[in-house]
């Protein structure tokens, strides 16, 4: 599958990371730009004012209210006491521009109509008025007041000077060299989002050629000991898990078809035999009696099968409810007796629970899970041999334990035989009539009520099964997936 480049994670990338500079770097310039303009205007501002202050404290010796006339002198006086290093320009009462500082030679001070309005309304206009040298200063025009009537204008001007200087230039850097700067930023991040993200084409690279045939492969960890090295890792660890449960259904599909074969291979070897030899009707009905026993066979095959299939989607639904616990065993006993009679195997219960003991789960399920440990148990034990039922309180769970004497099991078969169609003894169990996957149930069922089911055994000596269950029954909000992933 390709990948739009516009979808591709080195664009996005290097979009986003252009991108957030650009604007950091945008917004820290604008912000720089005008925080200096900001203060400068208010020092320059300040001074303004304190002029201003000084012109209004002395303002009775500059107009004379009505006269229309202004004392020049007295202004020369003021600029050299103060030592003002501002332009200064004084207009009469009615705003003719009268006289001015030695600094504007002879130049009028800008006094536009909205600085006339504004003095006229007796407040002060402040601007920023742009010179012929590309500079520019703050002009104030003050109207001095005299008994709440306006008898003069003092307009001061002062050059922003060197600190506009230095603002301007660098305002003309960042114009300049922010492009370049966003543009080197953008490449950089290109080739290094390359650099980052060439393990992840390598290792979708390796993904790729991963499939049935060749599920044994891993993807290669680079030696990345970073987020990608752990990516890896889980994803190694996800292709071993899906390696086994493919191992497991081949080796499933494998074993079903062949344990499906056998009793058709014998049917149809027997129907073969009987239609070319047999002639007797005790002849046919031998046949036929084989071939029920291996039609029974196929079926019970079937339909644990089918247990154990539905039982993985969902599709075999527990009813649980609350039932005896005590009197299921105790039934169960009563009921091994007679299954215990053909072999002349004794058989006990051991109750060591003190009262009642009541379990919420699903009671047939539960009888057919001891059923089969207990049928498994008289199966494997020798004639006259002995069958155990235990059952105590362990905390909250209730543990039952079907021992026998029997035939037992090597190590090496223990940790296999709740595996579906493993047999110690093939061709032992067939001719038991087993099929292998009754302790599969087993499993699904004990696990399913939240349960466990061990095994212990001795060759030769005999096997204890433990089911362990909780009293209160299996959590319910995941009924299955415990089952399942058992
Ligand atoms: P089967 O139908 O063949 O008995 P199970 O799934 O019930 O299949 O058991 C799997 C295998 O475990 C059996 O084939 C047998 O070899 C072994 N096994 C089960 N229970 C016992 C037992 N009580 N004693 C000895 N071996 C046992």
């Amino acid at each position: 599958m390709s990948i739009h480049p516009q979808n591709s994670i080195r664009f996005r990338l290097t979009f986003w990371y252009t991108l957030t500079l650009a604007v950091i770097l945008a917004a820290s310039g604008l912000f720089s730009y005008y925080y200096f303009s900001f203060s400068l205007r208010q020092q320059v501002d300040v001074q303004l004012r304190e002029i201003t202050r000084q012109i209004d404290r002395h303002h009775a010796d500059l107009f004379a209210p009505g006269g229309d006339v202004v004392d020049c002198q007295q202004l020369q006086n003021l600029i050299h006491q103060f030592n003002w290093d501002a332009f200064i320009q004084l207009r009469t009462e009615k705003l003719r521009a009268s006289c001015s500082s030695e600094n504007l030679m002879g130049e009028e001070l800008a006094f536009g109509a909205v600085a006339r309005q504004q003095v006229r309304w007796l407040s002060q206009h402040l601007e920023t008025v742009a010179m012929n040298t590309g500079l520019s200063r703050r002009v104030i025009s003050h109207p001095v007041i005299d008994k709440n009537k306006l008898v003069g204008v003092a307009q001061i001007a002062i050059c922003f000077g060197s600190s506009e200087k230095t603002i301007n230039q660098l305002r003309l850097i960042y114009l300049l060299v922010g492009p370049f700067a966003i543009i080197w930023l953008g490449v950089g991040c290109w080739f290094l989002a390359d650099r980052m993200i060439y393990p992840m084409i390598a290792i979708t690279e390796s993904a790729h050629g991963i499939n049935a045939e060749n599920l044994e492969r891993r993807l290669p960890t680079g030696g990345h000991q970073d987020e990608l090295g752990r990516m890896v890792v889980s994803l190694n660890r996800m292709l071993e898990r899906i390696e086994d449960q493919f191992q497991r259904v081949r080796q499933f599909s494998g074993d079903a078809s062949h344990e499906l074969r056998t009793p058709l291979t014998i049917l149809r070897g027997e129907t073969e035999v009987a239609m070319r030899w047999a002639k007797t009707p005790e002849e046919f009905r031998e046949m036929l009696t084989s071939n029920v026993e291996e039609i029974d066979r196929m079926e019970r095959i079937i339909e644990n099968l089918l247990t154990l299939s539905k039982s993985e989607v969902g599709e075999l639904p527990l009813e649980i409810r609350e039932f005896s616990l005590s009197d299921l065993i105790q039934g169960l006993y009563i009921q091994s007796k007679i299954l215990c009679e053909p072999k002349q195997i004794s058989i006990s219960l051991d109750y060591q629970a003190e009262k009642e003991v009541l379990i919420q789960g699903d009671e047939l399920r539960l009888r057919q899970m001891f059923l089969n440990l207990i049928s498994n148990g008289i199966k494997y034990t020798e004639e006259d041999g002995s069958l155990t039922i235990r059952f105590s309180l362990d905390g909250e769970m209730a543990r039952i334990e079907i021992e026998d004497t029997g035939i037992g099991m090597e190590p090496r078969h223990l940790s296999r035989i709740f595996d579906r169609f493993y047999r110690v003894d093939k061709a032992r169990n067939r001719m038991d009539g087993g099929t292998g996957l009754g302790l599969s149930i087993v499993k699904w069922i004990a696990v399913a009520h939240g349960g466990s089911v061990t095994v212990t055994s001795v060759l030769g000596e005999g096997s204890t099964f433990v089911v362990l269950l909780p009293v209160a029954g299996p959590d319910k909000d995941n009924l299955y997936s415990q089952a399942i992933s058992g």
